[in-house]
């Protein structure tokens, strides 16, 4: 999987889709820059998202609001004094840690013991295996599994009472050492807030100071009245928005899953108080239903229902992705009560209240919100349609079976060769397909080799215009999954395309 992962990363960079942002002055720490190919697909993947958030819902409407934010937005919101991580460092190699990730990955390597067992169990017992019975009865599993359980609910009760010791004690008793060099040597605890700070004008004296927004809700919900006012919105209603945020991450590893600067797609929910546990489950299921029509299998996605709560909510779960390094947090679907709005109307002294027709009664809203992270989407995406092949000759092939609605290309167009007028007759075709998807041309090297090429980008078809095209205006089309071509009239392309990389229902 290490190795899988590493190639991951360097076919994004070959291929123009990730670059380390600022290469030449060897890189910024977990900043990336997004090439000609990786702006299109994270692109498609926002503009899939919007349209099924905003487009298909008559009650969401989306908006655009502001990085820059007045700053006593993240008093209001909790982020000033809560939006903190744990941090321990370590004395003999000097590396800094999150705390909370410490004692997570110790109890996760305790759970894969757990797996190893149920897996070997499964195997033995075939399609009349029960994994539920068999994690209850038997014992090494059950203690396993226990233990874990034990590790996470103190780990959660220190952390939500601020226990910074005990979390110490914790990493001490279970003897966590330093991953790289197995030192047990730690500090104490402390908690660092992630928030970039900046400036707003230009003398010293009258400068403001700002932050950068690390997550871009909080533009929605101080906006709530604008639109529910200017647009007649009637609860329930969403306000949906993506949008780049910030946060100084302190342990930012595994490429694009965590990064300082990153895109959010978040929607914002408001409902009657008391409706909010109906529209938690409602989008819990609405949103894994829109990951799974992008294809990538069943099987690699998961809800992980919070037993820690963050300050604002009162349910949470997250839809976990399986990334190349595990099941990790892919979006998050919070119960955020009236949290915000309510801290804001105490903070702005402003009401930020709705009156509702129907009960005539005014009330502050609750709210259930979905937030996703685009380039962790983009890496979830990304990773699981990269496959190596073997073909029926034996060679193989490096395939990103990206799902064609989100694809950067969505046809190649090339001449078997570069002359008789079948590069004019390419380049026609391309003329004509581009006004409206993406298309590219290509004549140079082998056939053979031109779709290699674009199997390697994701791109879903090619069209290879040969000596027969000139004389009845017919082309091969190429499938990159099946491999499989078609001849098919010049006429019919642009339809025969726009069918597979549009958006399906669902
Ligand atoms: P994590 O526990 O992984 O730090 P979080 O619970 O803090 O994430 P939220 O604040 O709920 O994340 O943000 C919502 C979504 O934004 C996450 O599900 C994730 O997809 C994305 N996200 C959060 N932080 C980052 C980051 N540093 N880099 C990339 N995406 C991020």
């Amino acid at each position: 999987p290490e190795d899988f992962f590493k190639n991951v990363i360097s076919h994004a960079k070959e291929y123009g889709f990730i670059f380390p942002s600022s290469e030449v002055y060897d890189g910024l720490s977990a900043v990336y820059d997004y090439g000609q190919n990786g702006a299109e697909l994270k692109k498609n993947l926002r503009e899939y998202w919007w349209k099924a958030m905003v487009q298909l819902h008559d009650n969401i409407v989306g908006i655009d609001a502001a990085i820059l934010m007045h700053p006593t937005t993240w008093k209001a919101s909790g982020h000033v004094d809560a939006f903190n991580d744990p941090l321990i460092d370590n004395k003999d190699s000097k590396k800094r840690f999150r705390a909370d990730t410490l004692v997570e990955d110790f109890a996760e390597k305790i759970n894969q013991k757990a797996q190893k067992e149920i897996d070997k169990a499964r195997e033995r017992f075939g399609d009349a295996f029960d994994e539920e019975q068999f994690v209850a009865t038997n014992a090494r599993v059950k203690e396993y599994k226990d233990k874990q359980k034990a590790i996470l609910t103190r780990l959660a009760h220190s952390l939500e009472n601020n226990l910074l010791a005990d979390v110490k004690a914790l990493i001490e008793e279970l003897e966590i050492a330093d991953p790289d060099t197995g030192s047990k040597n730690w500090t104490d605890v402390r908690q660092f807030n992630l928030m970039f700070g900046t400036k707003l004008g230009a003398s010293a004296e009258n400068a403001m100071d700002l932050y950068l927004r690390p997550e871009t809700a909080q533009g929605i919900f101080v906006n709530f009245l604008n639109v529910q006012k200017s647009g007649r919105m009637k609860v329930p209603f969403g306000i949906a928005q993506t949008g780049k945020a910030f946060r100084n991450e302190i342990v930012a590893r595994q490429f694009i899953f965590r990064m300082r600067e990153f895109e959010q797609m978040e929607m914002q929910f408001f409902v009657r108080p008391g409706d909010e546990m109906k529209w938690y489950e409602y989008w819990k299921e609405t949103r894994l239903k829109w990951h799974l029509s992008l294809g990538l299998g069943r099987e690699n996605y998961r809800f992980h229902d919070h037993e820690k709560l963050a300050h604002y909510a009162n349910a949470a779960a997250d839809i976990e992705f399986k990334f190349p390094f595990g099941f990790k947090e892919l979006e998050g679907i919070h119960s955020r009560t009236d949290f915000d709005l309510k801290a804001h109307e105490e903070y702005s002294g402003k009401k930020l209240q709705y009156f509702d027709p129907e009960l005539n009664e005014n009330y502050t809203p609750y709210v259930v919100e979905t937030s996703v992270g685009l380039d962790r989407l983009f890496l979830a995406v990304f990773s699981n349609s990269l496959k190596e092949e073997t073909l029926e000759d034996g060679s193989t092939r490096t395939v990103l079976a990206l799902p064609a609605v989100v694809s950067p290309i969505k046809a190649a167009v090339l001449p078997l060769v570069k002359k008789d007028g079948l590069p004019e007759l390419a380049k026609s075709i391309v003329e004509d397909l581009k006004w409206d998807f993406n298309v590219t041309y290509d004549e140079k090297d082998a056939v053979g080799r031109r779709y290699r090429r674009q199997d390697a980008l994701g791109t879903p078809f090619c069209i290879t215009v040969d000596h027969q095209s000139l004389e009845d205006k017919t082309v091969t089309i190429r499938h990159r999954d099946s491999m499989k071509q078609d001849r098919v009239s010049v006429s019919s392309l642009r339809s025969l395309i726009l069918e597979e990389v549009g958006m399906h229902r669902w």
